[in-house]
């Protein structure tokens, strides 16, 4: 019973460790994609010069060509570092590892490179590309593995280094035995174990069986290598260099046969593996517009049967709702091609294509006759008929996995301890959400101004606080407490808060028109940053004067949350707003320094509590002799007091016995839109 136990939890271990490696080997993919974009346009771009020899020495090409080479012959190295560094980042978090993780996954790649001179030299050859992609993953897991189990084995650490002040020598100082033991125990590991590097190969040549060299391979042979050759990409494995490496064993390319490795390349794989070409066509149907844009990039290496960019960007590769069509649509194209030549409708000649060569006119050239492009095409337009539910369900996922993503953010970003300044530079998810926000922050059009009414203890709607409101065009409604302080930190907030104040103002000339309806006062949120500009008061006043705005109805809620640079020009202006009728509240009033602070330097004419505070008001004692000292603090300086977030009848007879004039909340109405407040008021208005 507790050997079953201990076995069960050891699988469990085993299936999130498992779990890890699948995870890091994907974002890997995903980080040395702009070297894969790369090279596959590079390739593209060279592959014209197999039409036009004679561009094959101009500069250009050759420029082309060397870029392929360098990043497709180095593609493995940068996997394995990209997968490594993935890998030791959760590693490090999780047991506290004092390291540096560029230089681990520098350390693996370079490791990589030491195991493919070993198998380089037992073969007379030496690759870093493509052919070591197996390779690469194995390393980077290997190494990184291995490397944390040396680093959190405690003889090997240095311990003199704990007192030492430089952080990044004695950092790499730690690393340096651990770095030393994982190279040589994955070479040593290599060596006595893991040395035969031609497995693939063999393993290949054994599920597809002997060929017959003068019929070539037969219908069966041709479903396996089919088969073999979509599970290799799909696992990130150039599946047609496996193929190939054993293609003239398989007497795949030999002249006179009536089935060869050509017509699969361009009757089954069209686009390069998988029947793909479908796929980005009707990737430009999608309803994501990532994925629309993705479609553009990847069309012109498809017509060229390129497909990197789709397996690794899209991605294709571990993609379990895409994995069923891609496995199957090339067989499909297969079978039918078959089906088609045995019937006798389309019969092949002995044509030189090459693998690049475009749809339609490989399928011309191929049968030498309009009915191979006709078949191809037919093949490509069931492909994408095929692919297209397959695709939404990816969709469908996307978005589920997007939204879970941007709620998580939304919270992170929300929390009251959350430092924008510092997450706005950091290279993370975080970081990167923020910067977009802010790109995004550009575009004042999807902004709205909601009102929330402030009421009397007898339910009068006594004014309103005007509430900015975000419909981001991809991420939904985003609220403020996520969007401000990203303007506050990148300095938008300026823009945002005139853009307040003149809605707000044209809001106020609508309620001032609107006959039978009394107007209120409207309170604005300031952030203190706005102050900080030199043109924001003289704005304001312009702004009041060009709209007709009673200033007496107007009224600057101050928050504590960012620091209010007291300077004897800001203490003067707001006096001076002050004797123009301008009302000041200080916002989310705590028992914080600041709070204290403003009402010794300025006139402040409204003390709003701290939502936070009023939740606890009915349960907590000490909280009630906090809101009715505040109470007493207010009316001794002639303010007066609002409480928010009030959200139940018990907290707002609990607050008016405690001394607040006004409330705001839930209980009452959440914030609305101006005809709906407007609405609201009328219901709720004493017309005296
Ligand atoms: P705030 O000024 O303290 O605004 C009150 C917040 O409490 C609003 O959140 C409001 O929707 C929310 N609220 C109202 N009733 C209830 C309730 O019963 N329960 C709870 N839990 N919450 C309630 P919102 O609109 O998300 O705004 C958050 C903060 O963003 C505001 O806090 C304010 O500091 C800032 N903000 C909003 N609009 C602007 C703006 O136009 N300019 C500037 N600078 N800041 C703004
Ligand atoms: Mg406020
Ligand atoms: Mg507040």
């Amino acid at each position: 019973m507790l050997s079953a136990l201990w076995i069960s939890n050891e699988f469990m271990m085993f299936l999130a460790r498992t779990r890890l490696w699948l995870s890091s080997i994907q974002h890997g993919f995903v980080a040395v994609l702009p070297i894969i974009f790369l090279g596959a346009l590079a390739l593209t771009f060279s592959q014209i010069t197999s039409y036009v020899p004679s561009l094959k020495d101009h500069i250009v090409f050759q420029i082309s060509q060397w870029i392929m080479n360098a990043t497709y012959g180095a593609l493995a190295v940068s996997l394995c570092a990209s997968i490594s560094y993935q890998l030791i980042k959760t590693y490090r978090s999780q047991y506290d590892l004092v390291v540096d993780v560029h230089i681990v996954s520098l350390m693996a790649a370079v490791t990589l490179v030491a195991v493919t001179f070993l198998q380089g030299y037992e073969q007379g050859q030496f690759d870093l590309g493509f052919d070591q992609m197996i390779q690469a993953m194995c390393v980077a897991i290997l190494f990184t593995e291995l490397f944390v189990i040396w680093m959190r084995f405690a003889p090997l650490q240095l311990s003199y280094l704990d007192h030492e002040i430089h952080g990044q020598l004695s950092m790499t100082l730690r690393m340096i035995i651990p770095g030393l033991i994982t190279p040589l125990s994955v070479i040593a590991l290599y060596y006595f174990v893991l040395m035969d590097v031609d497995w693939l190969s063999r393993l290949t040549l054994w599920i597809i069986g002997d060929v017959d060299p003068a019929q070539g391979t037969t219908l069966w042979q041709n479903i396996r290598i089919v088969v073999i050759n979509q599970l290799f990409w799909f696992v990130g494995i150039h599946g047609s260099t496996v193929i190939s490496s054993v293609a003239s064993e398989l007497h795949m390319f030999n002249q006179g046969q009536n089935f060869s490795g050509e017509i699969i390349n361009h009757f089954a794989y069209i686009g390069g593996s998988g029947c793909t070409l479908g796929l980005v066509m009707v990737l430009f149907f999608s309803r994501r517009q990532s994925n629309r844009h993705f479609a553009r990039y990847a069309m012109l290496p498809s017509l060229f049967n390129i497909n990197e960019l789709v397996i690794f960007g899209l991605p294709i590769i571990f993609n379990r709702y895409l994995f069923l069509p891609f496995l199957l649509m090339p067989l499909l194209g297969l079978v039918l091609t078959y089906f088609v030549t045995s019937l006798g409708w389309v019969t092949f000649v002995n044509a030189d294509v090459n693998w690049s060569m475009p749809l339609l006119l490989s399928g011309y050239l191929l049968a030498d006759h309009w009915g191979g492009a006709v078949l191809q095409l037919l093949i490509c337009v069931l492909s994408a008929c095929v692919y297209w539910p397959f695709l939404k369900r990816h969709e469908a996922s996307q978005n589920r996995k997007q939204k879970q993503k941007i709620s998580h953010l939304i919270n992170e970003i929300s929390h009251v301890d959350f430092d924008v300044k510092h997450a706005y530079l950091q290279p993370n998810d975080v970081g990167v959400f923020c910067r977009r926000i802010n790109l995004d922050l550009d575009e004042l059009d999807n902004f709205e101004l909601y009102y929330q009414p402030k009421l009397d203890h007898q339910g009068n709607v006594q004014g309103a606080e005007a509430l900015i409101r975000w419909h981001h065009p991809v991420f939904g409604g985003l609220p403020p407490s996520v969007f401000i302080p990203i303007a506050e930190v990148s300095g938008k907030i300026h823009r945002i808060g005139l853009w307040v104040v003149e809605r707000c103002f044209r809001d106020m000339n609508i309620m001032q028109r609107n006959h039978g309806f009394k107007p209120i006062p409207i309170a604005i949120n300031v952030s203190p940053i706005q102050f900080t500009h030199p043109q924001f008061v003289s704005e304001l006043k312009r702004l009041i004067k060009q709209y007709d705005v009673n200033p007496r109805m107007l009224e600057l809620e101050i928050t504590e949350g960012q620091k209010l640079k007291l300077t004897d020009q800001l203490v003067e202006e707001l006096r001076q707003l002050s004797v123009m009728g301008i009302s000041i509240a200080v916002d989310d009033f705590g028992m914080g320094h600041t709070s204290l602070h403003y009402l010794k330097s300025f006139p402040v004419h409204t003390i709003k509590i701290d939502g936070e505070i009023i939740q606890d008001v009915v349960r907590s004692g000490l909280i009630q002799e906090i809101v009715q000292s505040m109470g007493q603090l207010a009316h001794g300086m002639n303010a007066k007091l609002v409480a928010e977030w009030v959200e139940e009848e018990d907290q707002l007879m609990m607050l008016h016995k405690l001394g607040c004039d006004l409330y705001q909340g839930k209980h009452f109405s959440m914030p609305l839109p101006l005809p709906e407040l407007m609405a609201y008021c009328v219901s709720h208005q004493k017309l005296a």
